[in-house]
């Protein structure tokens, strides 16, 4: 933008300080004439006196002398020096002696002249000489009008310089202004015109250093101040508008895809705006559609018009309405359940404007509330199914415990072999049904959800002991090798859920020996992971049956699923125990599959001899006991550890078994594979005076067998003194005898268990000290390690208020050879326990009167019985918690109803106060 030079700030500010300069020194310059005027004035009237005094005394002298000559000497010379009028000496006798006369000089100065000095000046002096007074006048007439002509050019020189100066001095000013103010303006307002309106924020005055302090500094700053303000609310404006903008969008979004219908209607009952849902909820194209057909709301839609006045009722004493429901009139006649909520609008005097709401279609929300009544009455009866089984479980476990206890004691007594046949197939199918029972009642617990696991401390050797032991007798009557296998480096203490695992095994061992005519079934179990206090383990069970068609493989863990589903099928099951297991499994953190080989048919499933096997794989997570890996062995007087063991067996498996646990016992040992080498090593050992203590043979060997290899050693002079235990996968009648008569120590029937193991290599090696072995001296097996448990007898307070399970309970303990003492509530197991004391208390949980877990809290805290008093369970339930409840109370451990004696008698041998620890 061009401004005009006329219109610059500059230029009038120099225009005017001209003005003011010149004013001021025109001013000055009058000053300057007047003091000059004075001054000249006062030099001319000065010198003019000084020239006549000087031609004073010649005058005078021409007067005295009254000399004319004389006179007119004296006037000629003053008229020489000035600008003399007129002058004349005269006598005191008015005789005029001499005089001259010049006429006044005329010019343009005339005026000026007259009226600064008045044309001429008169000096007129008295003329004395000697002593004479007055002898004369002397008169002088001066022409001015040469003081005003200097004058006057000294008054113009003033004036001009002095519009000179004004004049250089407005246009320093012009140019000073212009570079100070002007330009700097100039400037900033260009600065200020390229600031773009829309982004003000990205805009910024440059205020150059220097001029920070200055004006225009300040200006430029309170500007950029003002800019940044104005951003600021700016953008505050936009982020406002933005808001509304998205609100308002929001809004109609809402209102265009809301499931639910909104509208807006008047008092006189049409819809002032309906959005799409509304129109799809009644059955129109569009909101236009509704809107054009919809005249009269309340006969239109309704189905009963009442409901549209009882809503506005209700709007109108309360304000609005929530869940009003009612039934609409769809286009076509269908009718819809709504549930509408609606409010007033009100304009400023506060009279109802519109009506406003929104109207929700619950014609599924019923049917699901119809569907979610019926829903809860079957988890309702689901429950009550639930409270059932553990009420059935209880009744059905009562009586079965009679019968499987009272035919294992009767089959104890003498019977006739008819008897026994009978009560031997009562116990069998009493066995059997028990089975069943168990399965099925776990299977619906896990149906119910409410199988859950306990998390106790356990020995894992021993669980798996157990659960294959169980199994051990089944497997010798199929003439079956069952052994399993647990590296040392997995170790014993943990914490889960023993049961749990026992039953996965015995399920699937079971299954093995099920279905396996000959062969072998071997468990394994080896550290998968292992964590900070928790291990991972994987088990096997793998067999030499039919195998599994691979077809099969997957759904075989499915519910009553079984590859050979036939009537006709030679072996029994539920088809339920791969199911509970693979349940069970899962609860456990891991996973449970089977592999089988490839071209296993279901024809192949017909017993025949050894097939092509089936490998069954669990893995679970266990929490690993802070004392982990194998107790220390508690060895008694038998300096075990100097004694050297030879194990022979032609099978690596079984040696490894053997190997796994002398090494734990830190006993020396060697192998040989077979009869001949096993000869050989004990030979060259007893050469060299190292000879080997004690022989563990397997039975069954190739070439030479363990009999003949125990006979060749007891008939060797050099050997003659070492002890040989015979381990064998089939119990014959007469291999006893046999070893006996040819002087062996031991006879042990695989599975072998550790404890029992290490029992009879302490008994063979007790028996041996000393006394060289004959015929005559008992031969140690199984029972003969029972036996000698068992002579340590215990004292038992039994509480069982159920009269049959009383005398089962005494009865099996009885032949156990343990004194027991009978309590028939808890209140009296109280009494009696104050009054004497007891090794181990056999608790049942439900009893009138006191019931076994009240009992026990008592018991615990009373100061007067040992806290270490084995308390243990037994109960009827087998329900979720119970063992929980138990432990809880202060029981130590829990067996469940029905008992046989073996469980019995390993229960109590765990707790038996005198038994030593074995491994
Ligand atoms: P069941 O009570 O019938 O044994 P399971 O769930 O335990 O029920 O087993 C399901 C089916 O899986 C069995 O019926 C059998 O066909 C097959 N099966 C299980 N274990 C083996 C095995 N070791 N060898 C061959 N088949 C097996």
């Amino acid at each position: 933008m061009k401004i005009k030079l006329r219109d610059r700030l500059s230029f009038r500010q120099a225009k005017h300080t001209v003005i003011v300069a010149l004013v001021l020194g025109t001013m000055l310059s009058i000053g300057q004439i007047v003091y000059d005027f004075i001054v000249e004035k006062q030099t001319a009237e000065s010198t003019n006196r000084q020239v006549v005094e000087m031609h004073l005394e010649s005058a005078s002298l021409a007067a005295y002398n009254l000399d004319p000559e004389q006179a007119q000497q004296v006037l000629r010379g003053l008229y020489k020096y000035l600008a003399v009028h007129r002058a004349s000496i005269v006598s005191d006798t008015n005789e005029v002696l001499g005089d001259i006369e010049r006429p006044l000089t005329q010019g343009p100065l005339n005026r000026a002249n007259a009226f600064l000095f008045g044309r001429e000046t008169q000096y007129a002096y008295s003329l004395k000489y000697e002593h004479h007074e007055s002898i004369g006048t002397f008169n002088v007439t001066i022409d001015t009008y040469g003081t005003t002509q200097r004058l006057v050019s000294k008054a113009g020189l003033i004036i001009v310089s002095g519009v000179v100066r004004s004049f250089i001095l407005a246009s320093i000013l012009m140019l000073l202004f212009y570079y100070t103010l002007t330009l700097p303006l100039l400037r900033l307002v260009s600065d200020i015109a390229a600031v773009e309106p829309q982004k003000p924020d990205q805009s910024h005055l440059e205020v150059p250093e220097a001029q920070t302090k200055t004006e225009m500094g300040l200006l430029a700053t309170t500007l950029n101040k003002l800019l940044k303000g104005f951003t600021a609310s700016l953008n505050a404006r936009k982020t406002a508008e933005a808001a509304l903008r998205a609100s308002e969008e929001q809004y109609r979004s809402i209102f265009e895809h809301s499931t639910d219908g909104i509208f807006q209607s008047n008092a006189e009952g049409r819809f002032l705006a309906a959005n799409p849902a509304l129109a799809r909820i009644l059955g129109y194209s569009s909101p236009s559609e509704l809107l054009d057909t919809m005249h009269d709301i309340k006969r239109q839609l309704y189905v009963n018009p009442v409901d549209r006045d009882r809503l506005l009722e209700r709007i109108e004493a309360d304000g609005s309405v929530k869940h009003f429901r009612t039934q609409l009139v769809r286009k076509g006649g269908s009718v819809l359940d709504v549930a509408v909520n609606m409010h007033a609008v009100h304009d400023d005097t506060q009279q109802i404007q519109y009506y406003q709401g929104n109207v929700e279609d619950i014609t599924q929300k019923k049917k699901a509330e119809a569907l979610r009544i019926q829903k809860d009455a079957a988890e309702a009866a689901n429950k009550a199914k639930s409270q059932f089984l553990a009420n059935m479980s209880h009744e059905i476990r009562t009586p079965m415990n009679g019968i499987i206890g009272n035919a294992a004691l009767a089959l104890d007594t003498h019977l006739t072999p008819e008897q026994y046949e009978y009560l031997q197939s009562i116990k069998i199918s009493a066995d059997h049904l028990l089975i069943v029972i168990n399965d099925i009642l776990d299977f619906s617990k896990i149906e119910a959800g409410r199988l859950e696991l306990e998390q106790i401390d356990f020995q894992l050797r021993m669980t798996i002991e157990n659960a294959v032991d169980t199994l051990a007798v089944k497997a010798h009557e199929k003439d079956l090798e069952l052994v399993y296998q647990i590296p040392s480096d997995v170790p014993d203490s943990l914490i889960g859920d023993p049961g749990r695992l026992r039953q996965i095994l015995v399920n699937l061992v079971g299954n093995a020996i099920k279905f396996t005519e000959s062969g072998e079934v071997v468990v394994g179990c080896r550290i998968l992971d292992r964590l900070d206090s928790s291990i991972q383990l994987q088990f096997s069970v793998t067999d030499t049956g039919p195998g599994i068609p691979n077809k099969k493989i997957e759904s075989i863990f499915e519910s009553f699923t079984q590859v050979d589903s036939s009537a006709t099928r030679q072996i029994g099951g539920t088809g339920l125990g791969l199911t509970i297991s693979k349940q069970l499994v899962s609860l456990m953190g891991g996973e449970i599959w089977a592999e089988s080989p490839p071209g296993t048919s279901v024809d192949s499933l017909s017993p025949t001899e050894s097939g092509p096997g089936s490998a069954f794989y669990f893995t679970i997570k266990l929490e690993v006991k802070e004392d982990m890996g194998i107790p220390p062995l508690n060895l008694d007087a038998t300096n075990i550890r100097g004694k050297r063991i030879l194990i022979v067996d032609d099978n690596l498996a079984n040696r490894k078994i053997l190997r796994d646990m002398l090494t734990n016992w830190q006993i020396s040992h060697e192998e040989a594979s077979d009869g001949k080498s096993a000869l050989v090593k004990l030979e060259q050992a007893a050469l060299v005076e190292r000879p080997f203590d004690l022989v563990l043979s397997d039975a069954r060997m190739p070439e030479m067998d363990g009999f003949e290899l125990g006979q060749c050693i007891k008939e060797n002079e050099r050997l003659t003194s070492t002890i040989v235990i015979m381990l064998t996968s089939v119990g014959l009648r007469g291999d006893v005898n046999r070893c006996k008569a040819m002087g062996l120590s031991g006879y042990l029937v695989k599975p072998i268990k550790q404890s029992i193991l290490l029992d009879t290599i302490l008994m063979a090696l007790a028996a041996g000290e000393g006394a060289v072995e004959s015929a005559d001296s008992p031969i140690i097996t199984q029972h003969t390690v029972y036996e000698d448990r068992q002579r340590r007898k215990m004292k038992i307070l039994l509480a069982e208020d159920n009269e049959i399970n009383q005398k089962l309970a005494v009865n099996m303990l009885s032949k156990l050879g343990h004194t027991v003492t009978l309590a028939e509530n808890g209140q009296r197991a109280i009494e009696l326990l104050q009054s004497d004391t007891y090794d181990v208390v056999l608790m049942d949980v439900q009893m009138p009167e006191m019931d076994g877990l009240t009992a026990t809290r008592r018991i615990r805290s009373m100061p007067s019985i040992s806290r270490q008093l084995p308390i243990i369970a037994m109960t009827a339930h087998a329900m979720k918690g119970d063992r929980e409840d138990c432990l809880s109370a202060g029981m130590n451990d829990y067996i469940s109803k029905p008992f046989d004696p073996l469980q019995l008698m390993t229960l109590l041998e765990r707790w038996d106060p005198q038994a030593t620890p074995s491994t």
